[in-house]
């Protein structure tokens, strides 16, 4: 898979055919705009649990009088849009103070932080399971499976109920969380029926990255009603569960103290509602500034490249970067791979799938070997791609997300084989690696970025050679 793949012009017309649409990509959930002052409010977490919290609208039964009441909210025109983005922010981000109350805060919101824990937890799937991000992306584990998909359009469509008016340059997902955070802004009298919900937990198929809770999906059965099932049952399960679920206490050699328990056991604390996390002003709008590829192109500029990244979990609850690895698509050639010593708090470092422990983290760090941070690896990767390197990937909405990044021109190889009419159900990187290009890869402890971006460059080559 290492050799050279010579560069001619029909080939690489080819290969821009592969490229996804903006609307193809933003379907997917990749994020191709910064997020909006009221999309970031949903970023929030719980502080204990640490799921995405969401504000849902009250059920509509009981509720029709209080949606009546609704004053209709203004799409923003166009010249608001083009105006200067800082006036923006300001003009739409609720005062902490406003926010705060929407939340059900206890006791002055010193944030219970997860305790550290072992980097081979078992557990690692459990907080993986629960970044619904349904609204605006997934993270990477579940970018690679096959079977998430299903509850996130049952979830759009949900959501899509009072979606009416559209706004230019927005997709319809976000607009309709804009619209339940404007709302919920403006009807401060019935914010009492308004109940903070978790995004559902979805045990989302995770290819054959993370074990499943649920059945894998068996080759050969219409997958829509099999998907159909599982959601229903899903969905009752979820309505006799607790909605905030932790433990409070530390772990100690892969039991809780609080209840000395085993890593992955559900939370001995359960709660009614889950309680935001007190963010500093700005915070969140820091954390999740966008950036651009930039257009200007050097004599390092590439016309393809192959990335991977391997995430960790930020004690926030984010999905953070830990190691980028990033290959000439033509050559072959390593441009970069390297450990990134995260910026944030860590949790855990998803050894068991990322292959990197806090100590190789730590050591790399020490010995000067690593990049610091989310935005300096997205400097370094920005040496070799301009806004028209075709970046090639599997399920890498999540990877670009993690690195803050903005990119349009994009080869997702789980796409390109969701969209093909005989592709394969499975579409995990190890699973098409075998069956497309008879190459065995993660068969050790955790991933290797090198040499899944290398695997994901030659499914894209054969993609290239056969159509896609
Ligand atoms: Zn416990
Ligand atoms: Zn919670």
């Amino acid at each position: 898979m290492k050799a050279i793949i010579p560069f001619s012009d029909l080939y690489f017309d080819r290969m821009k055919s592969l490229v996804h649409t903006p609307d193809e990509l933003k379907k997917e959930g990749y994020r191709l705009e910064e997020f909006w002052p009221d999309e970031i409010q949903g970023l929030r977490r719980c502080r204990d649990c640490l799921v995405r919290i969401k504000i849902k609208k009250p059920k509509k039964k009981d509720t029709d009088g209080a949606y009546n009441a609704i004053p209709v909210i203004k799409p923003m025109d166009d010249e608001f849009m083009k105006g200067d983005k800082q006036a923006r922010l300001s003009s739409l981000v609720p005062s902490p103070a406003k926010s705060e109350t929407s939340f059900d805060e206890e006791d002055g919101g010193v944030p219970l932080l997860q305790p550290e824990q072992p980097e081979d937890k078992l557990g690692d799937t459990e907080s993986a399971d629960k970044e619904e991000d349904l609204i605006i992306f997934d993270d990477e584990e579940t970018d690679r499976g096959c079977d998430g998909k299903s509850e996130v359009t049952e979830k759009e469509e949900d959501l899509l109920i009072f979606d009416e008016e559209t706004r230019k340059g927005c997709d319809a997902k976000t607009e309709v969380i804009e619209k339940e955070q404007e709302i919920l802004s403006k009807v401060e009298g019935a914010i009492e029926q308004i109940s903070l919900v978790e995004d559902d937990e979805a045990e989302k198929e995770k290819g054959d990255e993370v074990p499943s809770k649920g059945e894998a999906p068996v080759e050969g059965i219409c997958l829509g009603q099999a998907e159909e099932a599982k959601n229903e049952k899903k969905k009752e399960e979820e309505k006799k569960k607790p909605k905030c679920r932790f433990h409070p206490g530390a772990v100690v050699n892969k039991y809780f103290i609080c209840c000395n328990k085993f890593l992955n056991t559900p939370g001995c604390v359960e709660r009614e509602n889950h309680v935001s996390r007190t963010y500093q002003p700005g915070e969140l709008e820091a954390t999740w500034q966008m950036h651009e590829t930039p257009a200007n192109r050097t004599h390092w500029t590439r016309r393809a490249v192959a990335l991977d990244c391997e995430m960790g979990i930020a004690s926030t609850g984010e999905s953070e970067l830990i190691r980028v690895s990033l290959i000439d698509y033509f050559s072959g050639e390593v441009l970069l791979d390297s450990l990134v010593y995260p910026t944030v708090p860590m949790l855990h470092f998803s050894t068991k799938y990322s292959g990197v422990t806090r100590g190789m983290i730590e050591y790399a760090r020490h010995r000067g070997h690593c990049i610091c941070g989310r935005d300096q690896a997205r400097q370094l990767l920005w040496r070799y791609i301009n806004s028209d390197t075709i970046v090639v990937l599997h399920g890498g909405k999540g990877d670009l997300l993690a690195l803050r990044w903005i990119h349009k021109a994009v080869i997702d190889t789980y796409m390109v084989e969701s969209s093909r009419k005989d592709g394969c159900e499975k579409r995990s990187l190890k699973y098409l690696a075998e069956a497309v290009l008879g190459v065995a890869i993660q068969r050790g402890a955790g991933h290797d970025s090198v040499e899944d971006a290398m695997a994901c460059r030659g499914l894209v080559h054969w993609y290239v050679g056969n159509g896609p």
